[in-house]
């Protein structure tokens, strides 16, 4: 039932302003970009400097036209210049842009989310989610007076020093895993175990008893390809958490209003000790948080001894923004149409790559999908994943530019279905997919 496939290949677009304005940003930021992963370093050609966006579309400076599944890696569940968040955005900033005071739409936030998630009672604002989970971790270790946090290999937390052991995202993209810079201490305070391992958590919480303050889990681990675990492994963390006074931190930075409005956590149904938000919280300005029970929170000044603030932490605009989204997330029915629309077209992409025997998987929950060059039926911790499979990545997102189809430039990135996207953009982009495939797999 799936479409016939052209396999013949299609000349490159064109990249010329976008080199000619990249060649200047070399000589402005290390690298010629403000992130690390954005250089497409690890694809083919220069990066693409992006014009603008609407809906799912997205055009660059050389009036190239995408149908974007990046979608700015994961806050713009709604698509691009959505009109509600435009329109609310518009109105707020008309009463000026911060205040560095308390607003009415810091509560209307926060009253928004705290009502439609049980997992938690009270919030902090900040602006990204590398703060919101660096500042998690300073309360965890405040509230249990203990130094050490124990992370997952391929798990990214942000770029705080204690987190940058055996990250994903541009660390794994870049064939590293660790960062230069980190204080060797520091990186003493932080345990890495691999994912999906009971027995290397026993055998930490035995070696470290009583010392760890924290354990950090993306529940859905998305930033080294995803690596779906099992419920009864969270649930297993979960416990031995509870059994060694430690607390759980979701970082749900992706999975945080994607997977539902409750996140990972509603998913599972497991309840952490402390959440951490980003992206989608901010319907696409700057936006992180991190919620716990009222006791945990209350540990934070001024109420409490743990320290932590920020100038823009509830800029105004931004709350305007993250109320607009968010109040859309909660329509009837928004995210069974979602992830069923989500679960459609991954499937059918699958059952392309099966007939054909291809080694191709594509790993998929709620409206995240990550495409893998492996005949792996799970893939479920870092190691697992062959990075020679990565070449093939790059030749199909170089197709898939070609035929209009913008994925994140690394092949340990997950992908991000909206809800701008229609029927229309995923057939196009099915096709385009089909025909990458069969030219990466034609040698
Ligand atoms: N945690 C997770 C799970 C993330 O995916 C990210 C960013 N991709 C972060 C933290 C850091 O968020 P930010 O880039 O907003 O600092």
């Amino acid at each position: 039932g799936d479409m016939p496939v052209n396999t013949s290949g299609k000349p490159d677009i064109s990249r010329e302003k976008s080199a000619s304005l990249y060649e200047k940003a070399k000589s402005y930021f290390p690298g010629g970009v403000n992130s690390p992963v954005r250089a497409f370093k690890s694809v083919y050609g220069t990066p693409l400097f992006i014009e603008k966006g609407d809906g799912s579309h997205l055009w660059d400076a050389d009036g190239n036209e995408f149908i974007d599944f990046c979608c700015s890696w994961g806050p713009l569940i709604l698509g691009h210049n959505n009109a509600r968040i435009k329109d609310k955005v518009i109105e707020t900033i008309q009463h000026g842009m911060s205040f560095g005071a308390p607003t009415a739409l810091e509560n209307e936030l926060a009253e928004l989310i705290l009502k439609n998630n049980k997992f938690i009672e009270k919030i902090r604002f900040v602006s990204s989610g590398t703060e919101a989970v660096m500042s998690a971790i300073r309360l965890a270790r405040g509230v249990t007076k203990r130094d050490k946090v124990l992370k997952f290999e391929g798990c990214y937390h942000g770029h705080s020093d204690s987190l940058l052991v055996k990250a994903g995202s541009g660390l794994v993209t870049f064939g590293e895993t660790s960062s230069a810079g980190i204080p060797k201490a520091f990186a003493e305070e932080t345990i890495v175990v691999s994912l999906n391992d009971r027995e290397a958590l026993k055998t930490a919480f035995e070696e470290f008893k009583d010392q760890i303050a924290a354990v950090i889990i993306e529940p859905v681990p998305a930033n080294n390809g995803l690596l779906l675990q099992e419920k009864e492994y969270l649930q297993f963390l979960r416990d031995i958490c509870t059994q060694n006074g430690t607390l759980l931190i979701f970082d749900e930075v992706i999975s945080g209003f994607r997977l539902g409005f409750e996140g990972a956590a509603g998913y599972y149904q497991i309840k952490p000790d402390i959440i951490t938000y980003g992206k989608i919280i901010g319907g696409g300005l700057p936006v992180g948080a991190y919620g716990a029970s009222a006791e945990i929170m209350d540990h934070i000044s001024p109420v409490g001894s743990v320290y932590q603030a920020g100038t823009l932490s509830g800029n105004p605009v931004a709350m305007a923004a993250g109320i607009a989204q968010l109040s859309e997330l909660l329509r009837m029915g928004f995210y069974r149409d979602l992830n069923n629309k989500t679960e459609e077209f991954v499937e059918s992409i699958r059952r392309f790559a099966a007939a054909r025997s291809y080694k191709f998987k594509v790993f998929s929950i709620g409206s995240i999908f990550w495409f893998a060059f492996t005949d792996k039926a799970a893939v479920r911790t870092a190691e697992e994943i062959d990075p020679a499979s990565m070449e093939k990545f790059k030749k199909m997102h170089r197709e898939l530019l070609n035929r209009g189809i913008y994925l994140g430039p690394s092949g340990y990135e997950v992908g991000f279905i909206s809800a701008a996207h229609n029927k229309i953009d995923l057939e196009k982009a099915k096709r385009a997919i089909f025909e990458s495939l069969d030219l990466v797999f034609k040698d």
